[in-house]
């Protein structure tokens, strides 16, 4: 592919605040990681002393000084406008944190601050759909099940900041207690702790020899990635359960399909890790669910790119 040479001479600096590690990458203007490093979050630390272990560390590049503006993701209920960070679930010392300002003060850059499913958003708009689609909407199943939504190949954030929960739109409004305090939320079938807490009760009624293997007595290691290498290996009932889990997500995306009719649905973390196992039977769903035009526009995909795409999207926004 030619670049044009005026394009690529801009960088840009991207920060993925995990709860457990931080990534920092000099990004170019398409998307491609040229310098990258990964620390421990610190979680305990005051937010001044871990931002400032943060901007330490990403002064270190070769190319920080050529970086033009910088994009941070982090999780949690953030002020995108004042580039505030309300609420962090991962970080228990971070209350209504100017990040923002903060960051501007330490490297004189303008710095915009995200939520962490917008900035995967943007990531999967730049790495997995090569920024070809205006609409797509990306979604990370993890021990949350959070959402970001592309629209003309722009984050869309609502009208407080709150668009794209996915993981609490409700599919079934007799299931059920979530964290969020609704009943039924998608989160409390595709949740990774959900996800281990149905195989557990699964398995106490159906035999498994592979996952009984595997797990030697502690049900504590029947985790995604266990019942994903079960499945792989032949076991029916990791097959069976996996199933049961990607069905809940068809019934999900078929809501997200009709709802948005986007031209792609990424999915990322923990839980996609199960690929076909997961894949397959949501859209057996989806085929039973959606509308068939919407439905059949609609490409659905587990990330190539899970670990890079907060960092990147995070950078991909400083560029926006
Ligand atoms: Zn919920």
């Amino acid at each position: 592919m030619i670049k044009v040479i005026e394009m690529s001479n801009q960088l840009y600096l991207g920060i993925d605040m995990g709860g457990t590690n931080v990534k920092i990458a000099v990004v170019n203007a398409y998307g491609d990681i040229i310098e990258e490093v990964v620390m421990k979050t610190a979680v305990d630390a005051k937010p001044i002393a871990a931002v400032l272990a943060i901007v330490r560390k990403a002064k270190e590049f070769k190319n920080y000084s050529k970086t033009k503006t910088i994009g941070i993701g982090i999780a949690g209920d953030i002020d995108f406008i004042r580039g505030k960070v309300r609420f962090s679930p991962n970080l228990y010392m971070w209350k209504n944190v100017a990040l923002k300002s903060m960051i501007e003060r330490l490297t004189r850059k303008k710095t915009l601050v995200d939520n962490d499913a917008n900035t995967a958003a943007l990531g999967a708009f730049w790495l997995d759909a090569k920024a070809k689609y205006d609409s797509l909407v990306c979604i990370t199943l993890g021990t949350g099940v959070g959402g970001g939504i592309i629209l003309d190949k722009k984050i869309y954030r609502g009208a407080s900041g709150s668009a794209g929960e996915i993981g609490h739109i409700t599919i079934d409004p007799f299931g059920k207690k979530c964290n969020c305090g609704n009943t039924g939320c998608a989160e409390t079938y595709i949740g990774a702790n959900y996800v281990s807490e149905y195989a557990c009760k699964y398995l106490e009624t159906h035999m498994s020899p592979i996952i009984e293997n595997l797990v030697k007595d502690n049900n504590s290691k029947i985790t995604p990635e266990l019942l994903f290498t079960a499945a792989k290996k032949g076991d029916k009932s990791a097959v069976e359960i996996w199933n049961y889990v990607g069905g809940k997500l068809g019934v999900l995306l078929s809501d997200v399909i009709n709802f948005i009719n986007p031209e792609s649905i990424i999915l990322c973390g923990g839980v996609s890790g199960a690929g076909k196992f997961i894949i397959n039977p949501a859209k057996e769903e989806i085929a039973k669910r959606a509308f068939k035009s919407a439905a059949k526009t609609c490409k659905i995909a587990v990330s190539k790119y899970t670990q890079k795409l907060g960092v990147v999207g995070a950078a991909m926004l400083a560029k926006q």
